[in-house]
């Protein structure tokens, strides 16, 4: 039996119908925050929308042109407030990923309407007042910290608030505390788990039974390898900074995909070449609209975010559509001698191999006119001892799965543990060598 838990059951099961009510009383409320501010007044009156009471129904909000990443920079740093600075209690940034932080100031209603759904976002893992939370996000202007906290705050666990990094020090924690939830991201937590030995500690020593893994695109193979080797339960977690942060969407006990908590984030997936709406089941750019938001409103914002909309129910009941993992932003995708690749494809055949260890990285060079790809993997230390010969085939394995997989035929380069560099936070696994154009 799957232990199951609702924070709000009647807005969580709700129909469509009801979902869809809410939402546009929502919407207007949001349109009219927008007004307010230079941005969207203007791009509003342009597509004959003056006033709230011009949106009659959700489908009104296709009229509304998209607000991208760029739109959020020439904004920066107060350009889209919609309230006095008075109201705003708290500021948050993105990471920077992809260039200039974007900014996002918040309300004490917007803070607690995230926090709402951080707690309905833990709830639907089954945990709860009786767990002990390592929070190992960085904390800061980055969302992913303060997120989770508030959240875990509000359902009653016990919050340990770590941050990121210092690694032996999270591991005596874990310990002295019996955390029972992590919140991490997933390199950190494959890296945690190659510390275990060096820091004397085994899995007998710790109680946990649950990790938050988000903030970077992984594969399905890394969530299996990271669920084995800590013998745990680990959730995908999806959010960004310009939609509140942590808690957009989040596996429910059923991990078939994330529960987006629909009455607050609109969702659309679209081409990204062309903007057109796709249907659910099809794969694309996420766009969001957070209809909750007073102090940044943000219509229709295109993530970069690759995924989908997944078909049919989840067994929780929950009524909320899934998506399915993030497979990479629109502008991670790398064009190697004229070949798209997402860099996790190249996790996902790496990551399916027992020899290899919990890291890697993508190297990218100029080689004469042509690109050169290598992938830098670290294999478990036992390799190294024995027959050398196994190396190599094992290098060969490796090459032939990623040309099978990417057609393009890599070199192959096997490290040792603890060679490539290590990431407390999100990690830059592709270094691009090549001159830009
Ligand atoms: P940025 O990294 O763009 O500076 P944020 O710090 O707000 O901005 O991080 C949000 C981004 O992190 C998302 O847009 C997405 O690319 C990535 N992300 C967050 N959670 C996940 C997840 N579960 N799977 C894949 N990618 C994720
Ligand atoms: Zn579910």
């Amino acid at each position: 039996m799957k232990k199951e838990t609702f924070w709000d059951k009647k807005i969580e099961t709700a129909d469509r119908k009801i979902l869809d009510s809410l939402k546009l009383k929502q919407l207007k409320r949001l349109v009219g925050y927008a007004l307010r501010t230079v941005f969207y007044k203007s791009r509003l009156k342009a597509v004959g929308i003056s006033s709230p009471r011009d949106i009659r129904s959700l489908k009104d909000l296709a009229r509304i042109p998209f607000t991208t990443k760029d739109d959020l920079r020439e904004c920066y740093p107060n350009g889209l407030l919609s309230v006095p600075m008075s109201r705003v209690v708290r500021i948050h940034t993105s990471s920077g990923t992809t260039g200039i932080p974007t900014v996002i100031h918040h309300t004490q209603k917007d803070l607690n309407s995230w926090t709402d759904l951080v707690a309905r976002s833990i709830s639907a893992t089954g945990a709860g007042k009786q767990d002990i939370f390592q929070n190992m996000m960085t904390y800061g202007m980055f969302t992913g910290g303060l997120g989770l906290h508030y959240g875990a705050e509000r359902v009653g666990m016990t919050v340990i608030p770590m941050g990121g990094g210092n690694t032996r020090r999270q591991i005596q924690i874990m310990r002295d505390f019996g955390t029972t939830v992590l919140h991490i991201t997933p390199s950190y937590m494959l890296h945690l788990y190659s510390m275990l030995s060096e820091c004397g500690a085994t899995l007998k020593d710790f109680k946990l039974k649950k990790a938050y893994l988000g903030a970077e695109p992984y594969s399905e193979d890394t969530r299996s390898k990271i669920e084995k080797m800590w013998q745990i339960d680990a959730y995908n977690s999806y959010g960004l900074s310009e939609m509140n942060g942590p808690g957009v969407a989040f596996e429910c006990v059923y991990k078939t995909g994330m529960h987006v908590w629909e009455d607050v984030y609109h969702v659309e997936i679209v081409d990204p070449k062309t903007g057109e709406l796709l249907d659910d089941g099809l794969e694309g750019e996420l766009v969001f609209t957070n209809l909750l938001r007073e102090a940044t409103p943000l219509l229709r914002y295109r993530t970069r975010d690759m995924a989908a909309i997944l078909k049919g129910s989840c067994p929780c009941g929950r009524t909320h559509r899934r998506l399915s993992r993030i497979t990479g932003r629109t502008d991670d995708m790398l064009i190697i001698n004229g070949v798209n690749v997402y860099p996790s494809q190249i996790e996902s055949v790496v990551m399916k191999m027992p020899e290899v260890g919990n890291n890697y990285q993508i190297c990218l060079e100029k080689d004469g006119a042509l690109d050169s790809l290598t992938v830098k993997i670290e294999i478990s230390s036992r390799m190294f001892q024995g027959d050398l010969g196994l190396i190599d085939r094992l290098k060969e394995r490796i090459k032939e799965s990623l040309r099978a997989s990417i057609v393009i035929n890599p070199r192959v380069e096997l490290h040792e543990p603890g060679s490539l560099p290590v990431f407390e936070g999100k990690a830059k696994r592709v270094v691009d060598n090549r001159i830009k154009i």
